[in-house]
């Protein structure tokens, strides 16, 4: 049975109109030159495309996750994984930790304006030396009583170079003890360089950012301090389901493009869909995508029951999702030949798109890591309490 209502599917139709119209015929321009475009957030934002599923009272539709799964399975359609990142990483990664954590002036001072696409969001974590080790990062918030003090360096942090504001991971004491700050981008000693030599995601911005004394109001500490490492934890499940549903979609895509390439092209005299050794390839991918939707949309349902608590099956959805929506690709691309590693198709920009999505929002060795914890009994229990605070 389909998780879609009307409303959602009210959704939908509008969301694709907006893509064809506004994403779809700059994919080439945006892809070739780089650029990502602040308009684009601003009418996400005018539209109410970024709050479907947050609540009304701070700009948002008050919808379940269904809603962002439409906005990301829409958005995928457009083959820009680029920007689909920069638009998931504003709304899916910042944005539910201030909802979830923030006091009403933070929530009315940056949960709204990024809502409504006038304020862009970041959320930094990664550092050059710290990536999946978390309680490894070492950019400090020095407590001075009235102020913190934050002196440090991020990498890889997607909008980082646009970002109005970032929710940013601090040490604030020794061992776990991080905290997380609504960090304003204005603040004097803050900075932000673009990275500019990625593999794929071109059309997103990729920034190192550095802090140097950046003095931080009191006001700005998210939660409670030292607690980070823990919301840090609890809220990465949003970012990897976002990671699932747009790994399933982006497969679906590419096997699309397979198929219709496969009744184009000829080769020996005859349609190369004739060839059963690629029939069955697409038989198989078919197969993958299956899977991959029907463990994605079991995550979404399960987190919308249990919230962060469904750690478990967001992190199988993560970890086999992933992988498989690249094996996809990388089918698909096969099946196009030597013209699937030109820029023509399209299947080469999904391919080195998705080579991402087993390397950010936790690796998929991460992703084995918590499962292999949990199916060997090893998950300590105050650990989920604290999960389920946020
Ligand atoms: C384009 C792009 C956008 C990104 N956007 C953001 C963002 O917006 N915000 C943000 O904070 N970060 C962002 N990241 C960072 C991303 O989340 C990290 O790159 C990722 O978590 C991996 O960390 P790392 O690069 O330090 O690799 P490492 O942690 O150094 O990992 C290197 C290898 O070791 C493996 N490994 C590490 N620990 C273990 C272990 N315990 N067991 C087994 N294997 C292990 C990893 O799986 C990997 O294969 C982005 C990265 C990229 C490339």
């Amino acid at each position: 049975m389909s998780p879609f209502t009307e409303s959602h599917q009210l959704l939908r139709q509008s969301f694709r109109q907006f893509v064809e119209k506004e994403i779809t015929p700059n994919v080439k321009h945006w892809e070739e030159n780089k650029i990502c475009e602040r308009e684009v957030f601003t009418k996400m934002g005018q539209q109410g495309f970024f709050g479907v599923s947050f609540p009304e009272a701070y700009g948002g539709s008050g919808m379940d996750m269904w809603s962002a799964v439409v906005i990301s399975e829409e958005l995928t359609r457009a083959n820009i994984g680029g920007l689909a990142m920069s638009l998931y990483a504003h709304c899916y990664l910042p944005l539910p930790v201030i909802n979830a954590l923030g006091t009403e002036e933070q929530k009315q001072n940056y949960l709204v304006p990024a809502l409504k696409g006038e304020k862009i969001a970041a959320l930094g974590i990664t550092e050059p030396g710290a990536g999946s080790d978390v309680g490894g990062i070492k950019t400090t918030a020095e407590d001075k009583g009235d102020y913190f003090v934050v002196n440090g360096s991020k990498m890889f942090i997607t909008n980082g170079t646009m970002a109005d504001f970032i929710v940013l991971a601090v040490r604030t004491g020794e061992g776990h003890a991080l905290s997380l700050l609504l960090f304003d981008t204005k603040i004097t000693g803050f900075s932000a360089v673009p990275v500019h030599n990625k593999l794929g995601m071109h059309s997103s911005d990729t920034g190192q950012l550095f802090f140097e004394n950046c003095v931080v109001p009191k006001s700005a500490l998210l939660g409670e301090k030292d607690f980070g490492f823990y919301y840090i934890m609890s809220n990465f499940q949003e970012e990897r389901l976002i990671a699932s549903v747009t790994g399933t979609a982006s497969a679906e895509n590419a096997l699309e493009k397979a198929k219709q390439y496969m009744k184009e092209r000829e080769a020996f005299g005859r349609p190369i869909a004739k060839f059963q050794v690629l029939r069955h390839k697409i038989a198989q991918m078919a197969i993958k995508v299956e899977a991959c939707r029907s463990l994605s949309y079991r995550a979404v349902g399960e987190y919308i029951e249990k919230g962060p608590a469904a750690y478990y099956i967001v992190s199988v959805a993560k970890a086999y999702v992933c992988e498989e929506a690249f094996n996809v690709a990388n089918e698909a691309l096969q099946i196009h030949g030597g013209w699937g590693y030109m820029e023509d198709y399209g299947i080469a920009r999904a391919f080195r798109d998705l080579r991402l999505l087993t390397v950010g929002a936790g690796t998929t060795e991460i992703m084995h890591e918590i499962i292999s914890k949990i199916e060997m009994d090893e998950v300590r229990h105050e650990k989920v309490q604290i999960k389920a605070r946020v």
